[in-house]
């Protein structure tokens, strides 16, 4: 059974959107920024490079290590966390509570390791968990996505039955059977 939700009014406006590897957190983070313009889509820094047409400050902020530690040591990051075993990403701080300040929605799409760390700093956050329909449905994205070799993809396979199993903690799941019916739901939440 689910734990009985707090009533919107007393959870803040801080919500999570997390999920194993393939299951399309970008892609709904990407829609949820396009059609509902209300809500603040958190924008992390990340060690790793630029993939083709993203833009720096716009899908990440991209720094290098020594740049990173530095956020941290001055605490400017909410939360923080090596992903895959490679590179580094983290929350800046700043821009969440001054868009909370204003009243507005703040949603930040991060790993599992990420979301208890926004928990634990703030226990009202509201959690999100994004479902692939089925098991199957999640491995076909993955080899279909073909941006992973055989032995990554079993790695990170492995990493989403364990994050999978983990789906208790979470407030809400929602099944990512179609982009915009799933970014409409999350939006819904996050209201
Ligand atoms: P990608 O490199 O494909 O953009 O993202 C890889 C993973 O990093 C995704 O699972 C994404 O949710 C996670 N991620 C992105 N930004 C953050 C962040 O600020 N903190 C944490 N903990 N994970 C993040």
């Amino acid at each position: 059974r689910w734990p009985e939700l707090q009533p919107r009014d007393s959870r803040s406006r801080l919500v999570v959107l997390a999920g194993p590897t393939a299951v399309g957190k970008g892609t709904v983070a990407s829609h949820i920024k396009e059609h509902h313009p209300e809500i603040h889509l958190s924008v992390s820094a990340t060690t790793r490079k630029p993939r083709p047409g993203e833009v720096d400050g716009e899908h990440y902020f991209f720094v290098d290590d020594d740049e990173f530690d530095r956020m941290i040591a001055a605490g400017e990051l909410l939360e923080h966390a090596t992903v895959h075993n490679a590179y580094r990403y983290g929350t800046p701080r700043r821009p969440i509570e001054a868009a909370l300040a204003e009243g507005r929605t703040v949603l930040l799409e991060i790993d599992l390791q990420g979301a208890r760390q926004v928990r634990a700093a703030d226990p009202s956050a509201t959690l999100v968990f994004l479902l692939p329909p089925s098991w199957d449905e999640l491995v076909q994205r993955l080899v279909g996505r073909g941006t992973e070799d055989a032995a990554e993809r079993a790695r990170r396979l492995r990493t989403a039955k364990a994050e999978l199993a983990s789906q208790g903690e979470f407030d809400y799941r929602v099944v990512n059977d179609d982009v915009a019916r799933a970014a409409d739901e999350v939006a819904r939440l996050a209201r």
